[in-house]
């Protein structure tokens, strides 16, 4: 063990491991009884349309907010739910939430046209009733099947087996369109899509930042250089896929993915994940009124 630590490659004893290891013991030990009292909870990001700049839509992210009053991220707790298995539960918990939420800002206001994302995670689409539980939560709060997007990794896409597939298609048979997450820091690849219901690529930051200086990559052919994200995006169109730009910071990449032909953008340039009661009122609004780039 102790292998990612560089320097201390032969280590049998690595305090700081311990420490991390020590926490995440605590943490899943927590999380059960954390869940049962409603400690976590939704933010919600915008998703906004290149071409008019609306809010067309909103991607639901858990946070844990701890007795102490402390918040945590996702990244620090999900991967140990995806270990105990807890993510199964939880996850269960924030579909139903953001359907609740999404439902209740559809009644206030019916012309918004909005959809709602929601990330899944692989152990939660290996469960052999996961359609009946999408179904089920659809039911009960009326949030209707074809505005819900779910987001699974690239490498939970690739390495679905038979019954996650099926799961898929009978998810997309609903209406429900899947999306591809943080595409660009796995495999890269849109060859696998012909078995698979996809209709959404949601391109990584890595895609997104810069203007092809990837490290690694010669210069101007990194994954973000606008020749290969041109070619990507038209791929990604001529298979019928809408192309989403994650991690959009600055009105300078705003406006070269609306160049590219990115069809919608979500980052902190066009609002932060903030709680139900901010992001509500966006919906259907224009969020950019004038941007900081080049027009
Ligand atoms: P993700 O699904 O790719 O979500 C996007 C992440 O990027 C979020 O981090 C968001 O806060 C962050 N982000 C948004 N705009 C920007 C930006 O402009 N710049 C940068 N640098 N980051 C930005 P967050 O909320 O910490 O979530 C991290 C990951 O945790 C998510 O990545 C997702 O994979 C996972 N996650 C969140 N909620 C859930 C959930 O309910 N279930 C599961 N299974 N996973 C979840
Ligand atoms: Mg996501
Ligand atoms: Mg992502
Ligand atoms: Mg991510």
């Amino acid at each position: 063990w102790a292998k990612d630590d560089g320097g201390n490659r032969f280590a049998i004893f690595d305090p700081q491991r311990h420490r991390r290891d020590v926490r995440g013991f605590e943490l899943s030990a927590q999380m059960p009884g954390a869940l049962a009292r409603g400690e976590f909870e939704l933010d919600y990001q915008p998703l906004v349309r290149f071409s008019d700049d609306r809010v067309v839509g909103v991607e639901a992210l858990v946070r844990w907010r701890q007795p102490g009053g402390r918040r945590l991220g996702p990244d620090t707790f999900i991967p140990l739910a995806e270990q105990t298995g807890l993510i199964v539960a939880l996850g269960r918990h924030v579909l139903r939430e953001a359907c609740t939420q999404a439902r209740a800002w559809l009644d206030r206001a019916p012309d918004a046209g909005f959809h709602l994302s929601v990330n899944i995670a692989g152990r939660q689409l290996r469960e052999p009733d996961i359609v009946e539980q999408v179904a089920r939560v659809l039911h009960d709060t009326g949030w209707p099947a074809g505005s819900l997007q779910l987001e699974l990794t690239e490498s939970d896409l690739m390495s679905a087996g038979g019954g996650p597939r099926n799961a898929l298609y009978a998810l997309a048979e609903m209406g429900v369109r899947i999306a591809i997450d943080d595409f660009g820091t796995g495999y890269s690849n849109l060859a696998y899509l012909h078995r698979l219901p996809v209709h959404v690529i949601k391109l990584a930051g890595d895609f997104v930042a810069g203007d092809g200086a990837r490290t690694g990559a010669p210069p101007g052919r990194g994954v973000d250089s606008p020749v290969v994200l041109a070619a990507l995006v038209e791929l990604a169109h001529t298979l019928g896929l809408t192309v989403v730009a994650e991690s959009v910071e600055t009105g300078e990449q705003a406006d070269r993915l609306r160049r590219l032909g990115c069809d919608v953008g979500q980052g902190w340039f066009f609002g932060h994940p903030a709680g139900a009661g901010v992001v509500g009122p966006l919906l259907g609004t224009r969020v950019v009124q004038e941007h900081d780039g080049v027009a």
